[in-house]
């Protein structure tokens, strides 16, 4: 495959012994352009999946092979990674050395923290932020940079209308020029008119990855991609 950026095969996790599968046999191959929705209910598997990706958590079984160096993944988990008694900047900018081993110029945080509303919070301390702000703080971490590969587990949560827009612009603009995104978020009607390609994750299988064109054929009269999700698993059924 030309561009291949991350290659999953048979990943699969278990958390305890006697408990089942949180995912199971996922395989996947992620090439330069790509802007992926990983889509699914609560507890369907998605950030078993990311913290695999993201290197948090090993799989029970199973191959990831990444054809990019660690200094260009950017990873955004779920849960709050942020240093407390730091500032924004102090944050971003060690997101960006924990992820390159180098120091970042100061005009890469400048501009990731315009890019993402956070231009006038850079001297404030993290734990005087609210939701959204330190969602963003963590955003601006993991994309500092500009990395190849993005890997953000629900991103948005907590973001208003704008910053949400903002965040899946720069995130096509990005893949649009060669970069690749794996997303996962509950804004599946906004984000239905940025991804070009949707995995469906049921359970901890996946049932469907497929264009995103071809997913919202499941749910002909909407726009949102947990309608045609809805569809596809009682297409199933
Ligand atoms: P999602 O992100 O789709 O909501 P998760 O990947 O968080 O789903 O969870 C998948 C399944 O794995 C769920 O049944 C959840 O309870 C279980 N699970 C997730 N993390 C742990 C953990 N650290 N220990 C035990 N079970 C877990």
């Amino acid at each position: 495959m030309d561009d291949l950026l991350l290659s999953a095969r048979e990943l699969s996790k278990k958390y305890g012994k006697n408990s089942s599968y949180a995912l199971e046999k996922f395989n996947g191959d992620f090439s330069a352009g790509e802007l992926v929705a990983v889509i699914g209910s609560n507890g369907a598997g998605k950030s078993t999946l990311f913290d695999i990706l993201g290197g948090l958590i090993k799989p029970t079984k199973g191959v990831l092979n990444t054809f990019v160096d660690n200094t260009q993944i950017g990873w955004c988990p779920q849960c709050e990674v942020i240093d407390w008694s730091l500032t924004v900047r102090q944050n971003i900018s060690l997101g960006f050395e924990l992820r390159t081993g180098s120091f970042r110029r100061s005009d890469q945080i400048e501009q990731v923290a315009s890019l993402l509303g956070l231009a006038g919070y850079l001297d404030r301390t993290a734990e005087t932020l609210s939701g959204g702000e330190l969602r963003r703080t963590q955003i601006a971490r993991a994309i500092i940079g500009n990395p190849k590969l993005m890997i953000l587990d629900e991103p948005t949560t907590g973001l208003d209308p704008s910053a949400i827009d903002t965040v899946f612009k720069y995130l096509k603009s990005q893949t649009m020029a060669g970069a690749t995104a794996l997303v996962s978020t509950h804004e599946t009607s906004k984000f239905a008119n940025y991804c070009t390609r949707v995995i469906a994750i049921d359970r901890g299988r996946v049932i469907k990855d497929i264009e995103a064109a071809k997913f919202m054929e499941y749910a002909p009269q909407s726009n949102d991609l947990w309608d045609a999700f809805k569809a596809c698993v009682e297409d199933r059924a």
